[in-house]
């Protein structure tokens, strides 16, 4: 495989033996076709995406009008795609990579909207919306979180779905929904009425009674478009409820493999961490010499890329597990820990090989920083994905 490398920096690294940030070569494990693929979506996202973005996240837009450009690369319909696993990890963490706000969108588009309708919604659900989803023209939201129940959410799910003859009716709020301003519907999940079940159902967000509210001012992920959204006694079909998702059992499946799409973003990020802080350290003379000839520089670097290539590789181990079928919540939730714990420090190093620079959003170091806090805390905490971990070779729960 060609080395991953963008073309832009290679002046700079003339001479180096290791150009490209997967030094262990994982990417190298794809068939040549998929390697293909992954490189081509890779130099779209170095050289179209990741430039573009950095005005947009200060100014905490979505830009939208790249978005047939992410679907013309595939995407919309990753989850639909045949596919390896560790083809579509490997995407996932190139296009964290370029933008982590964007891979928030792809990841959330493709494993929890795309990927849920497709395995547990029915004929009729798919035929309405696959298509346009494919394709970007359509965009659906998950919203699980509320404001009163996050890391408690599958004890404590507070919005109700009553079954009413002429459709379920909805109430109750949810909390930092990405994509929730602007989406056409939210998968939402309500606790049924009648037997206390917690179930997934399609509410359109054009409904009456639906209002939805920017959440502004985040230290990260300042691109994606999180929102609150109340439901106000809105009223749905009743073929709006996904019949795969009738109890939160059902929907388990899908949390795992969501929290290990984090865990490629955690290694994803770091990929970009290394590229940016080498680009800096071999270009920034201090001393009359580049910063990259100073040991502490360069054990820094050493830490970075250890950091990726283990997160990386800790991914490659869980897409071959879930090729299998065998992948579990205390795996995904070590996947998403570490990796995303590793991330923040590797993300606190190269912040630091920028110096002052490192603080500008135009070196990308910062924003990565910032960005690294959001997949620490979302899909599980850190500490609620450590507990996961700890109940699974303990055999007791340290937080129920
Ligand atoms: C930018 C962003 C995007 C998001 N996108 C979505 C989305 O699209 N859809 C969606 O449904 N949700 C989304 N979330 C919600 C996310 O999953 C929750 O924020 C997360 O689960 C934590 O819940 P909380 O924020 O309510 O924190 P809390 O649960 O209130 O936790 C606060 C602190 O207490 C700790 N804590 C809580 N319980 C325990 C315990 N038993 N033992 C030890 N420590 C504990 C936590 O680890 C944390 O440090 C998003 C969040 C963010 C910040």
């Amino acid at each position: 495989m060609p080395p991953i490398l963008p073309p832009q920096h290679a002046a700079h690294l003339e001479g180096i033996v290791f150009p490209h940030a997967d030094i262990l070569s994982v990417a190298d494990r794809l068939p040549a076709e998929e390697q293909r693929k992954l490189q081509t979506i890779h130099e779209f996202l170095q050289t179209e995406i990741r430039p573009a973005v950095g005005e947009y996240w200060d100014r905490e837009e979505l830009p939208f009008d790249l978005l047939p450009a992410l679907a013309a690369h595939g995407l919309g319909e990753i989850e639909l795609s045949g596919t390896s696993r560790l083809y579509r990890g490997l995407v996932y963490a190139e296009v964290t990579r370029a933008d982590v706000s964007l891979s928030a969108l792809v990841g959330i588009h493709n494993e929890l909207v795309v990927g849920l309708i497709d395995k547990l919604g029915s004929p009729e659900q798919k035929d309405t919306w696959l298509p346009g989803l494919r394709t970007f023209e359509k965009v659906g939201c998950f919203a699980l979180t509320e404001p009163d129940h996050g890391s408690d959410i599958a004890g404590g799910l507070a919005t109700t779905a009553q079954r009413t003859e002429d459709g379920w009716v909805i109430n109750g709020s949810k909390r930092w929904i990405g994509a929730g301003t602007f989406a056409d519907f939210a998968i939402t999940f309500a606790r049924d009425t009648t037997d206390n079940e917690i179930r997934a159902f399609i509410v359109e967000l054009d409904r009456e009674g639906v209002t939805r509210t920017k959440i502004s001012r985040k230290m990260g992920l300042r691109i994606m478009q999180n929102a609150d959204i109340h439901f106000d006694n809105v009223v749905i079909p009743l073929d709006n409820a996904i019949p795969g998702a009738q109890s939160f059992a059902n929907v388990n499946d899908f949390l795992c493999y969501s929290r290990a799409w984090v865990g490629w973003q955690g290694a994803g990020l770091q990929l970009g961490i290394f590229d940016k802080a080498r680009e800096y350290a071999v270009s920034r003379q201090q001393f009359g010499r580049p910063i990259a000839k100073f040991q502490l520089v360069q054990e820094q670097l050493a830490r970075i890329l250890g950091n990726a290539s283990a997160s990386l590789t800790m991914m490659a181990q869980v897409a071959w597990v879930q090729e299998e079928g065998r992948l579990e919540m205390p795996f995904a939730a070590l996947a998403k820990a570490t990796t995303t714990r590793l991330a923040r420090e590797s993300a606190a190093a190269g912040r630091n090989i920028g110096g002052g620079n490192g603080i500008l959003t135009e070196y990308d170091l910062s924003k990565m920083m910032s960005d690294a806090e959001i997949l620490f805390t979302y899909e599980g905490t850190y500490d609620i994905n450590s507990l996961i971990v700890g109940r699974a070779v303990t055999g007791v729960s340290a937080f129920v």
